[in-house]
């Protein structure tokens, strides 16, 4: 006498002894059908009858659920190919699963993705074909349509102390917010965005979307351009939804002096050729060669007279070497020889040097 289940409980027909389920498995009622009973019944593939898509028409990101989900796709094609990947179901009694899938634009928003599939089932191998029609519909999405709307809850001012901060520190301070917006993006944060970016009379004013990204983009600028930065709330508004935005300005202070600025501390040892402005200033004493670095009482900086920039020096001629201390160069505005300072980055072979000539005098400056 035979125990249930060797028999096909569709047709009645004998069937194999098959293992009982593990313990905790689920029974599987197909299982115990007969071959034809169970591909007469089976179908491999679980496909919707059709997708829609909304699709961001300004960034690409894809509606799905009730959120908006960057999905980094080239074109239409991408994300219905995606879309349709998500929707499909392959029956878990399937193995060594393969598909293909063929994409076929019918107009302008439908593309007929034709999917072919073939897995192992019972030892048997089973080819199946579904064509899924998905409908892109072009929308806007909420980040979009904040950035269109202007909307912003952080500004930071790009401004330097006692001067304007130049176009290399404005450039760069912009960069490295989209930097850090590229970067929070890739996180999967879509509510990080640069607004707007406006050249004022003395910096460059970036508009962020949030607090946090304001004081993130602040902290990133001065900690590679030096200075520092305030912060105040500013004032309160509505976005669309409703929502109580408070505004926060920083305001960033790039130091007074930067790298590459040639001043005077007047403090009887000549010119310095500032190399940092991070923390305390520091620099190379024109005349001796020296390391310069501002004292504790001055501050970040000390109060000097600014001379030119390392680009203000022109070359001229090495006339003779004095001594350690003098070397004799021509005066590259009037051409007589001149003697000055021979500082320790002075290289004795040389035929001729870099020089600047400022109210502090003629000096060698580095090459380097
Ligand atoms: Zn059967
Ligand atoms: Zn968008």
């Amino acid at each position: 006498m035979s125990k249930s289940g060797d028999f096909c409980p569709r047709c009645g027909d004998d069937v194999p002894e098959r293992p009982e389920p593990l313990p905790g498995e689920p029974r599987d009622r197909d299982a115990a059908l007969c071959d034809a009973c169970y591909f007469e019944q089976f179908e491999m593939v679980d496909a919707p009858e059709r997708i829609e898509v909304l699709v961001c028409s300004r960034c690409g990101a894809v509606h799905r659920g009730n959120r908006w989900v960057d999905v980094g796709a080239k074109d239409y094609t991408d994300v219905a190919v995606d879309e349709v990947t998500e929707a499909l179901a392959v029956h878990f009694d399937a193995e060594q699963v393969q598909w293909g899938v063929d994409p076929e634009q019918v107009d302008q928003n439908t593309i007929r993705m034709h999917c072919t599939f073939s897995g192992v089932v019972r030892d048997t191998l089973v080819e199946e074909q579904v064509t899924v029609p998905v409908k892109v519909s072009r929308g806007t999405c909420k980040r979009c349509g904040r950035i269109a709307g202007g909307s912003y809850a952080a500004e930071v001012q790009i401004r330097a102390e006692e001067r304007e901060p130049s176009t290399e520190e404005q450039e760069r301070a912009v960069e490295l917010a989209h930097e850090l917006v590229d970067e929070r993006e890739a996180d999967g944060d879509r509510e990080a965005f640069v607004t707007e970016v406006t050249e004022v009379k003395d910096g460059t004013d970036v508009k962020l979307s949030t607090n946090k990204l304001g004081r993130m983009v602040s902290r990133r600028i001065t900690e590679e351009l030096g200075g520092d930065f305030e912060e105040y709330a500013t004032l309160v508004t509505e976005d669309s939804d409703g929502n109580e935005v408070y505004r926060v300005t920083f305001a960033i202070r790039l130091p007074r002096y930067r790298p590459g600025e040639i001043i005077d501390p007047e403090d009887g040892d000549g010119p310095v050729l500032v190399t940092s402005n991070r923390g305390n200033l520091k620099g190379t004493r024109l005349a001796s060669g020296e390391r310069y670095e501002a004292r504790f009482d001055e501050g970040d900086a000390p109060d000097a007279k600014r001379l030119g920039t390392r680009e203000d020096a022109v070359e001229t001629t090495v006339v003779a070497v004095e001594d350690d201390h003098a070397v004799q160069v021509l005066d590259p505005e009037t051409f007589a020889t001149k003697s000055i300072a021979r500082p320790d980055f002075f290289d004795a072979d040389a035929d001729e040097v870099l020089v600047l000539k400022s109210r502090s005098g003629l000096h060698m400056v580095p090459e380097q």
